[in-house]
């Protein structure tokens, strides 16, 4: 049988490009870490769940290292099984942690587990007692976002019971924590209540007899600008991947994602053309329609068509017609008599080089800038600029 090494034949790099690229600056994750980590004045756990939000999950977590960051956080155990198995021995929080999950893995690997009922801690120390080691837990309590967390109620009776467990040494709860709802605004209220609340609990934990290394409430709005919230350890993730996370405030962190296609057709079309499926839009005047080979399957959002802009030969160009899967359609009109098939477009850069942001792109199709991230599609290739090498 013959074996075939390589499915694809060597690309001349300087001939071949993919039709869209997403490059990751590795730098300016580390500058993020490290401002976040001096504003906040205590130490960063750096959240890079969902792959990184799209930008590469280990790659990523590299950089947060190598930046200042002390700990990883991702959502579920198979996110921190992939670190490991990357070769990555920081400390690590999943906190989307249930019975069906591979505890035995995560156990096993020293992956540190959010926990926040008494069934599921049963489990796993059940789990840890089976393999003769210790789970290092973090008790997770709800202040108000009625998502993960243990109720107010329940509270006492769960730190009571994980101190009766740590007396026989198949548990160890290193953290105490919740997770804010209103991190994002920049008002002491939207915060007050839960970082009361975290108080009182991390109080009760310690009556009960635990001695958690950390207490940990807040995400990188909270970081940022709620001193009170920052206990021992914040979580941040968007604020590292360049997302200003506090609305209407403006902190120095730099854009980490750049996503570029280029024209791949040109035509001259009159007045009154209709574009894309639909025919919804009609050209106004005489102009130039530029087609880029990027589309809603590789996450640009369909809702931005007619909205968007992208930036071309340095000018602003807006998307008209409708987004499809695999292409949009750009009025090349401010630019028609210099663009030329080849075109770098930028569709997501750097808003002080008057690209377009991700802020931008989020408010033309009404979200925020973490889903257009995490929605970047697996067709676009991604490069890693100033990223640590590996082997
Ligand atoms: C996603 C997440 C974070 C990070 O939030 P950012 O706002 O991106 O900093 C922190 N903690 C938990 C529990 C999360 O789910």
């Amino acid at each position: 049988m013959t074996v075939i090494s390589s499915p694809l034949p060597t690309r001349d790099i300087d001939r071949v490009r993919p039709f869209a690229t997403l490059t990751v600056d590795h730098e300016a994750i580390m500058h993020n870490v490290c401002l976040v980590r001096a504003i906040a004045g205590v130490p960063v756990l750096a959240v890079v769940k969902a792959d990184g939000f799209g930008l590469g999950m280990t790659a990523v977590a590299r950089s947060a290292l190598r930046g200042g960051a002390v700990a990883l956080g991702v959502a579920t155990v198979d996110e921190a099984l992939r670190l490991r198995a990357a070769g990555i021995s920081a400390r690590i929080l999943a906190w989307l942690a249930d019975a069906q999950c591979d505890l035995d893995a995560a156990i096993r690997l020293g992956v540190e587990l959010g926990c926040s009922t008494g069934p599921l801690l049963e489990t796993i120390v059940a789990r840890a007692r089976t393999l003769g080691l210790t789970a290092r837990v973090h008790l997770e309590l709800d202040t108000g976002l009625s998502r993960g967390g243990a109720d107010r109620a329940d509270w006492a009776g769960l730190c009571r019971s994980a101190a009766a467990h740590e007396h026989f040494g198949a548990l160890r709860v290193v953290g105490v924590w919740s997770h804010l709802a209103r991190a994002n605004e920049a008002h002491p209220l939207a915060t007050a209540g839960a970082i009361e609340t975290l108080t009182e609990a991390a109080v009760t934990a310690a009556s009960a007899g635990l001695t958690p290394e950390v207490v940990h409430l807040a995400s990188s709005g909270a970081a940022l600008a709620h001193p009170g919230a920052r206990f021992s350890l914040v979580r941040c993730g968007q604020a590292l991947f360049g997302v200003q996370p506090v609305d209407g405030e403006q902190y120095d962190l730099r854009p980490v994602l750049r996503l570029t296609s280029r024209v791949v057709q040109l035509r001259r079309v009159p007045a009154g053309t209709a574009v894309s499926y639909g025919g919804g839009y009609r050209t106004e005047a005489e102009t130039t329609l530029a087609l880029v080979p990027i589309g809603y399957a590789d996450g640009i959002p369909r809702l931005a068509g007619d909205r968007a802009e992208v930036l071309l030969r340095g000018r602003r160009c807006r998307v008209v017609g409708r987004v499809s899967m695999d292409q949009l359609v750009v009025d090349a009109g401010p630019v028609d008599s210099e663009v030329a098939d080849g075109d770098e477009v930028v569709v997501i850069g750097d808003p002080a080089r008057g690209e377009p942001g991700l802020g931008e792109w989020a408010q033309w199709a009404h979200t925020i800038p973490q889903e257009i991230m995490t929605g970047i599609g697996s067709r676009v290739e991604r490069r890693h600029l100033g990223a640590a090498r590996v082997a």
